[in-house]
């Protein structure tokens, strides 16, 4: 049987019913990453070790008859910026090239709690900072769709690991896009759950108030199924909320004919035709299904971008300042005296994104130019914030494009950072306002890559996300691409 092509659903099943044995299961994929891992170069640390034992525990709690957790035996890849205690955790950065936490993130407890087998640590932009994955002092990563284009980023590791069909499920983090970008630009599923509703302990900090981690998935039932697991309040995580959390995979068969508002900001000038159209194609689907389509307005959307890109480089610069070559990771080597070590570490351990980024935050941060710079743009996201929440009393959800192009060739936009950023257009309010979305493919360019719709939610309210995904999804039933297994790209 290949099981590359299961699903996590189905490789749950099997592994409940005693048709995959979950030691098998690890050692299959294990065995096959390796063979793959060089082509693309999405795995920065493999862990081995960690999906055997976790195998066995399956193995042991299925022949004892105890119940199993509802990823029991399904394999699992984690961004390399989220904590596994003893496996290094180097944030794709030199700096901390060497850093093992102690500790396990809350994720990842609760993965091991529910008897994923978590496999690796997928490559990354670094600190998470990039659209493309080639910031990374690993290496740019493929896209395993077509290997002369990125897979987007930050979270294009994890991203490739799905579409290639490395692992059915994969864990990444979204500061401003980067899980949704890199999941419309390799046809996966990939949900950036409300600030609040998923632990951030031992996610390395990025931006603080932005970062959230999320899902990547082949498709919206296995996104409801690693959703329902990591989505919890945790006493180590004072920003994580506790509500009541609906049963998701149950729920996400309850669709119903919804209000979606399309706001026009989104649908402007920088979108390319190919991605408008597949775009505006799943928003007919959604109108065939009975949902009312109602035209809005954004109007500080233009704003987004500067915002994010002050308030985002200003909570990094400052999160940041840990990293002096003390307490962890990488330490310069000759150095005179203390200062001169801060300054030789972190010239040498961080490359020229994050570089350009603790700069940018340290002066809008720095007196005389806080005011202008970054309470201007608290202000702005106030802004922001408002006028999104305003709209959601009109409609219960907000479609938009997830990217403004389909594919970003290798190369491209490195050496262009403005251009860059601009990669994240559609994706960064959500982030700034704290809400949910999620990126579901909804067609292809003429060349076969994928295009990626956004779903933006409430505050909390990814069911209603995840049920209208999963109905469009359904009625697109795409032929072709990571999005569907029946027709994958070539392994
Ligand atoms: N691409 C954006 C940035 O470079 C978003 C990154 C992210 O979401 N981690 O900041």
């Amino acid at each position: 049987m290949n099981l590359l092509r299961l699903s996590a659903e189905e490789i749950y099943c099997k592994t409940v019913s005693g048709e995959l044995d979950p030691v098998d299961t690890a050692d299959y994929f294990l065995e096959n990453i390796s063979s793959v891992m060089e082509r693309y170069n999405n795995f920065i640390t493999l862990t081995p070790e960690l999906a055997r034992s976790s195998a066995k525990a399956v193995r042991d709690c299925l022949s004892s008859g105890d119940a199993p957790g509802i990823l029991a035996g399904v394999p699992v890849a984690v961004k390399d910026n989220i904590c596994i205690e003893g496996y290094p955790t180097t944030c794709g950065s030199r700096i901390l090239e060497k850093f093992k936490p102690p500790y396990n993130a809350t994720v990842v407890k609760i993965l091991l709690e529910s008897g994923a087998l978590i496999i690796g640590k997928t490559n990354l932009d670094e600190f998470a900072m990039g659209s493309s994955n080639e910031n990374s002092f690993y290496g740019p990563v493929k896209n395993p769709l077509d290997a002369d284009f990125s897979p987007g980023g930050s979270s294009g590791g994890s991203a490739a690991a799905v579409a290639g069909f490395q692992v059915p499920l994969a864990l990444g983090s979204d500061t401003g896009g980067s899980i949704r970008q890199p999941a419309s630009l390799t046809g996966t599923v990939g949900l950036k759950p409300t600030y609040g509703s998923v632990s951030r302990y031992g996610l390395v900090a990025f931006g603080s108030s932005l970062d959230q981690i999320g899902t990547i998935a082949g498709n919206v039932r296995d996104t409801a199924r690693l959703f329902q697991v990591i989505s919890c309040c945790d006493r180590y995580d004072s920003t994580s909320v506790d509500y009541n959390r609906p049963d998701f995979i149950v729920g996400i068969n309850n669709f119903k004919p919804l209000k979606i508002g399309i706001p026009k900001e989104y649908f402007g000038d920088g979108l390319d035709d190919d991605v408008r159209q597949a775009v505006e194609n799943g928003i007919d689907i959604l109108k065939s299904v009975g949902c009312k389509i109602i035209d809005i307005s954004l109007p500080n959307t233009d704003k987004a971008i500067a915002t994010y890109y002050v308030i985002a480089t200003a909570e990094a610069s400052s999160n940041l300042a840990r990293y002096d070559g003390v307490k962890y990771g990488h330490r310069s080597a000759d150095s005179e005296d203390l200062l001169e070590m801060y300054l030789n570490t972190r010239s040498e351990g961080f490359g020229d994104e994050v570089k350009r980024r603790i700069m940018l935050g340290t002066y809008v941060l720095s007196s005389g130019y806080y005011e202008a710079y970054y309470r201007k743009a608290m202000q702005v996201r106030e802004a922001l914030r408002h006028e999104l929440f305003a709209a959601f009393e009109d409609v219960d959800l907000i479609v938009t494009p997830t990217s403004p192009t389909a594919g970003i060739r290798l190369g491209e936009k490195v050496s262009d950072p403005l251009a860059m950023y601009l990669s994240d257009i559609y994706t960064v309010t959500v982030n700034l306002a704290g809400n949910c979305a999620i990126s579901v493919p909804c067609g292809y360019n003429d060349t076969g890559l994928p295009i990626g719709l956004q779903i933006i939610g409430k505050h909390f309210d990814e069911l209603t996300l995840l049920k209208t995904a999963h109905r469009l999804e359904k009625e697109l039933d795409l032929k072709a691409g990571a999005g569907n297994k029946s027709n994958p790209p070539g392994v």
